[in-house]
């Protein structure tokens, strides 16, 4: 069961129990007269608030916050609207995991105690940085130091700059190079494989659009695909240099979870399971070279993975990836990492004390407190309302 599915289900049964007492309540009332009735609709709803709350508290999770950029000025991605996050809400996320006794802890001894069978420390909470940003570098770990707060960063190889000298400022654009990471390591936070080239495959021979001026940068993948090595550099292109514009669009795939649709035809098993072999053994030989020691956690580009692709990790020696859809409780296998996508503007736009309220409420949720939920669902939907009016009123609203 998915936690989205856990979710429904309890607040459901919480919802059914909590009116199956107020009705009673209501029944009793006007079955019995005087103080008598009132005292027995009383002991039925407070029944029902009891039998409710052992629905609604589920056994402990640990909430995985994955991050991506953390810039002031993250306009040079295209789709920096969902996944960059402001310093300024990152810094107060952390006051508020500090605030709410969160204790991080590394994505290593999170799982090496759940293979070994141990407790996680109540409260527990592990932090990721998806696609190696120089932004994470120069915003997130100055921030993650003054709250001596362990996280794990995810570069994906064919991304991190060729360069080997470190930057200390600059406009905070692109991705990060190898000194920069092992600065990461220096000072004891964790660096793991995010892939070759975040890659995506076409999936059918259904095409969904064409390369213009003002959707290829969105569409930056079939670049990726069609330029092999090192392309930290792509975004500084001013149009697309591999794939022309007016290209047809294929419905396509996560690389590493789904068959590509070579020609005509699907991939067979052997090649699909090679080239996710191929990517795998590619970034630990990598890793291991520059960092001095061989990967343990693989993180799948966009969390999409199949079972070939989990096999081939345990296989390869990486102890557990991401991927998994729950929340991280004892019962889970030790393997899988369920993890939350964290962003900015939690009502539609930044406000700071929403944010801190926002990022709360997900962490308790996916710990297991499902009462969050009543708060969490209607600042979805207000957040949903917010950017369909500025869909409709135009961007610079808000
Ligand atoms: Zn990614």
């Amino acid at each position: 069961m998915t936690r989205k599915e856990e979710r429904r289900r309890r607040v459901l049964r919480w919802s059914a129990m909590l009116g199956a007492g107020i009705v009673s309540a209501a029944a009793i009332v006007l079955l019995i007269p005087g103080a008598l009735g009132l005292i027995a609709a009383a002991l039925a709803v407070l029944l029902a608030l009891v039998a409710g709350h052992r629905v609604m508290i589920a056994p402990p999770g640990v909430a995985i916050l994955t991050y991506h950029s953390i810039s002031p000025q993250p306009g040079w991605l295209p789709w920096s609207r969902d996944i960059a996050v402001h310093p300024d809400t990152f810094a107060r996320h952390l006051a508020t995991l500090d605030r709410i006794g969160a204790k991080v802890i590394a994505t290593r001894e999170f799982v090496e105690r759940r293979r070994a069978g141990e407790p996680v420390p109540d409260r527990s909470v592990v932090l990721h940085f998806d696609d190696g940003y120089l932004d994470n570098h120069q915003y997130a770990m100055p921030l993650l130091q003054r709250h001596a707060m362990p996280a794990t960063f995810f570069p994906s190889l064919d991304f991190i700059e060729p360069d080997d000298r470190p930057r200390h400022d600059g406009s905070g654009e692109g991705y990060m190079r190898w000194a920069e990471l092992i600065d990461l390591r220096a000072f004891g936070f964790e660096v793991e494989p995010h892939g070759v080239d975040h890659a995506r495959v076409p999936t059918s021979d259904k095409i969904v659009g064409r390369l213009d001026a003002a959707n290829w940068r969105q569409h930056a993948w079939m670049q990726w695909a069609a330029t092999p090595g090192p392309k930290h550099d792509w975004f500084r292109m001013a149009a697309p240099a591999a794939v022309p514009l007016g290209s047809p669009i294929p419905a396509s795939g996560l690389a590493l979870a789904e068959r590509a649709w070579i020609g005509s035809a699907r991939e067979d098993t052997t090649a699909f399971v090679g080239r996710i072999e191929r990517d795998l053994v590619a970034c630990r030989t990598t890793f291991s070279q520059r960092l001095g020691s061989p990967p343990r956690i693989f993180c799948w580009p966009e969390n999409k993975v199949g079972n070939e692709g989990r096999e081939i990790a345990r296989r390869l020696g990486y102890v557990a990836s991401t991927g998994g859809k729950r929340r991280n409780t004892a019962e889970e296998p030790a393997e899988v990492l369920s993890r939350l996508h964290i962003d900015d503007r939690a009502l539609g736009f930044r406000w700071l004390p929403a944010e801190a309220l926002y990022l709360r409420a997900s962490v308790r949720l996916m710990q297991g407190n499902h009462y969050w939920y009543l708060l969490l669902a209607p600042m979805q939907a207000f957040r949903r309302f917010m950017i369909a009016l500025r869909s409709r009123l135009g961007d610079d609203f808000c």
